[in-house]
């Protein structure tokens, strides 16, 4: 059974992807709209990875794997990604 966490929780794996840290991200919901902070989102974390859904709605904003030597990202859920430019310098 997975577990409910926060955004926070894929921090590992997404800083294992991206070179800056993707949980003060802001993720736009393509079901709702919302704006979250991705460490802010729900997490629901599983043996490969994380699915994050929208705390609004449900919708599932991304899903992220890692197995067989690759990562695996699926980002239809997310209309928007804003990165801010402190996170990428710090
Ligand atoms: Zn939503």
């Amino acid at each position: 059974m997975d577990e409910k966490l926060d955004g926070n929780a894929a921090g590992g794996v997404l800083r294992e992807i991206f070179p800056f840290e993707m949980t003060v991200a802001q993720i736009t919901c393509v079901g709702c709209g919302a704006t979250n902070a991705i460490g802010a989102v729900a997490a629901y974390m599983h043996g490969m990875g994380a699915v994050l859904r929208c705390p609004s709605c449900d919708y599932a904003l991304m899903r992220v794997s890692h197995a067989n030597g690759q990562y695996w990202l699926d980002m239809r859920g997310a209309r928007v990604l804003l990165i801010s430019e402190d996170a990428v310098q710090a």
